[in-house]
């Protein structure tokens, strides 16, 4: 119930130098040199962390919970994904999603699967929709789902420019955006438009017409993918400049894409926009590859440990300092996804922490209070791993 992690360096994300963080069961309770706690009569774990690094547990905002893909025919759809990769990758709270296939696949499915994660000891939240437009509900209705789904903070992913989208009209789009926004004022809640942005010429044109050329706000809508080519990356840079946020796409194909994330990232640091960037996954989603004229010629699956792994080594080069990098996966989703408590480590926060060695390899992971990793051991796997 009670825990003392003592001596690590803090980073917020801010760096806030060597204090001790004491948990009180789901929650952050202090955070100051040296806690001493001398009450006998209570269980109290005192854990050293000299020479460690904690971080708040990293927030995923786009993960294929319950699989996805299917673009090469049935035997392509992904399979789920299980708790330990969640735990080994250091996210601590996701957002499910589903994608291409909303017909194999239901909202239904999906939120189970999100329950199932929550029971096994992380925080879940799911978008309602998938690429289709119109997009498909639990309720028949956007503001329906948002007030009567307890995990639907959002929309998506909805497919644009993209050849795998509906072709979605600009008034489609519209609408769709306008309802998220009601529906995330009466419940409370994010209400954002989680974009697919395919490769298609338009990118998001449409979301930058609708920022200027009506009373939206350009936070309700949320692209993701967007280090798919530059001009992307520039349209992102410009619709950040207008208040909106964007998600670069961890998992990659080849070695080059990696790489090409890696400096995206740079450049928007450079442009100071880094605080209007997040980074997601697409843990689970198919990455097929098309030929010149379109036909599938085979696909891998995203990897949620992509998600650090590349926060990482934009450290390890130098782009970024610590702090400025881990906003991606902590603070930065956080804000867009209106997620209270979480994203940061501070007073009356989530106990959600995640532990490396000097080398930023992740060690320990604390969700909600609990180890669900200690010195790289899963204390915690899903019901069925
Ligand atoms: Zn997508």
């Amino acid at each position: 119930m009670v825990k003392v992690l003592k001596n690590a360096e803090i980073f917020s994300p801010k760096y806030l130098g060597k204090k001790d963080i004491l948990i009180l069961n789901d929650k952050i309770a202090l955070i100051e040199k040296d806690i001493n706690l001398s009450i006998s009569s209570m269980d109290i774990e005192i854990y050293d962390f000299s020479g460690k690094i904690v971080l708040p547990g990293f927030i995923d905002s786009h993960v294929h919970i319950s699989g996805g893909g299917g673009e090469g025919g049935f035997s392509s759809r992904t399979p789920e994904i299980n708790l330990s990769q969640l735990i080994r990758a250091g996210v601590t709270t996701i957002v499910g999603c589903l994608g291409t296939d909303g017909i194999t696949r239901s909202l239904e499915n999906l939120y189970a699967k999100a329950k199932a994660l929550e029971e096994e000891g992380i925080s879940s939240f799911i978008y309602s929709g998938s690429y289709a437009v119109p997009p498909v509900t639990f309720t028949g209705s956007i503001v329906k789902d948002f007030i009567l789904i307890d995990k639907v903070i959002g929309v998506g992913e909805i497919a644009i420019s993209d050849h795998r989208s509906t072709q979605p009209t600009f008034e489609e789009i519209k609408k769709i955006v306008s309802n998220t926004r009601l529906g995330g004022l009466l419940s409370n809640k994010a209400g954002v438009v989680n974009f697919h942005v395919g490769s298609g010429d338009n990118g998001i044109d449409y979301l930058i017409n609708i920022a200027k050329n009506t009373e939206i706000p350009a936070s309700v809508m949320y692209p993701t993918h967007m280090n798919r080519n530059k001009k992307l990356l520039y349209q992102g840079i410009e619709f950040a400049k207008m208040g909106g946020y964007f998600d670069l796409t961890t998992s990659y194909s080849t070695e080059e894409g990696k790489l090409k994330t890696i400096e995206f990232i740079k450049e928007c640091f450079e442009n100071n926009i880094i605080d209007k960037v997040t980074l997601s996954s697409d843990g689970q989603g198919s990455l097929p590859k098309f030929d010149s004229s379109g036909d599938f010629i085979g696909l891998k699956i995203g990897e949620i440990s992509s998600l650090f792994e590349i926060v990482r080594e934009v450290v390890k080069k130098g782009y970024l300092p610590l702090e400025e990098a881990i906003k991606t996966i902590t603070l930065n989703p956080s804000k867009v996804l209106k997620l209270k408590n979480k994203g940061q480590i501070e007073i009356s926060f989530d106990a959600d922490l995640v532990i490396l060695n000097k080398d930023l390899e992740i060690e320990s992971v604390i969700s909600k209070g609990i180890f669900l990793m200690k010195e790289k051991k899963i204390l915690k796997k899903g019901t069925f791993e």
